[in-house]
């Protein structure tokens, strides 16, 4: 992927492109960001501006460089990843030779650390001194998501790009993109906490729709008249196998109801939960209450409330129980 294709890291690339125009690139540098969210394909973009040669500090990303490049064949681009869960002394080595020495073919070499933060000890202090000095046209890239692992030597040696989470927006256009449905791409990005990576993954598992059902249960079992459904709703969770996804369910619970807020105080431009909009202003439930905002939030606050106490290890069925209930009384006083 070209630099200029990667969506959501305007700043990053932007300092990046810059760098290689001006000729004044850092030899070492330090993808810093969140996981899934483009740092390594911004390694990649940063190896094609340098070695391209049909456009020279841009990357074409077509021609027969680019694409050895991105195919991982190319003989002066190189992404190291750690073997088993860290990486070892000689792995190290290996990217100290290569940077003492000139590039095979290319005007420059890329050797791209990839989870920098399992370097060992050893391995680390091993590449100390060429993260300093390493021969003229050769480029380290160390990739985290964990910086503050990497030993305090290894990161003042480096240049530090900061990539950040990705825009829901985004992510949404990037989902929808690739023919996934608008609303589908609305909450797999409501939960993929800015990670493009983890957004297609809960697309392709589809994840995401048993998520809005685990989600619409809990809040129509709160809005039914009986006491039935909540004590339904929430025995389905009794089993630990089953919870996996709650704190994903909650939290898209607790987006549909700040987005119901959003909606219902006329800051339409705020939700985000755009195709689950005429759910929000439905019938037998907080969100129809327009003239009163007091519950919405409060609802919002009632199911993250739910979301720490699971983190905490509260009993999941009293929790969810209480979670509904409240909820419930909160309707019971608007109405
Ligand atoms: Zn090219």
């Amino acid at each position: 992927m070209r630099l200029r294709d990667i969506a959501g890291q305007d700043q990053a690339t932007a300092l990046l492109l810059r760098a290689v125009a001006s000729g004044r690139i850092a030899h070492a540098m330090l993808f810093d960001g969140p996981d899934g969210v483009g740092k390594r394909s911004a390694a990649l973009g940063l190896a094609l501006a340098l070695c391209c040669p049909e456009e020279p500090n841009l990357g074409c990303g077509a021609c027969d460089v680019c694409r050895r490049i991105l195919a991982g064949q190319h003989p002066d681009v190189r992404v190291l990843a750690p073997e088993t869960n860290q990486f070892l002394l000689e792995q190290a080595k290996e990217v100290v030779a290569l940077a003492c020495s000139r590039p095979h073919e290319a005007p420059a070499r890329v050797l791209v650390i990839d989870q920098a933060d399992c370097l060992n000890p050893s391995a680390a202090n091993c590449l100390l001194k060429t993260l300093e000095e390493p021969l003229p046209g050769n480029f380290i890239v160390l990739v985290t998501a964990a910086p503050a692992r990497l030993l305090p030597t290894i990161r003042s040696r480096c240049q530090r790009v900061r990539f950040v989470g990705i825009r829901p927006a985004i992510l949404i256009e990037l989902a929808t993109r690739r023919g996934i449905d608008r609303a589908r791409a609305e909450t797999a990005a409501a939960m993929a906490g800015g990670s493009a990576a983890r957004l297609f993954e809960l697309c392709e598992s589809e994840v995401e729709s048993n998520l809005w059902t685990v989600a619409s249960r809990f809040r129509q079992a709160a809005a039914a008249s009986e006491m039935g459904p909540i004590f339904d709703a929430a025995a389905a969770f009794s089993d630990k196998e089953e919870r996996q996804d709650l704190p994903e369910a909650l939290a898209l619970l607790a987006r549909f109801y700040r987005d119901s807020l959003a909606l219902a105080a006329g800051a339409d431009d705020l939700v985000f939960l755009r195709s689950h909009s005429a759910e929000m202003a439905g019938p037998a439930d907080l969100c129809q209450r327009r003239h009163s905002l007091m519950p919405l939030r409060r609802a919002v606050t009632v199911v993250l409330d739910a979301c720490s106490g699971l983190a905490a290890n509260v009993n999941a069925v009293t929790a969810l129980e209480k979670m509904m209930m409240d909820i419930r009384s909160l309707a019971v006083e608007a109405s």
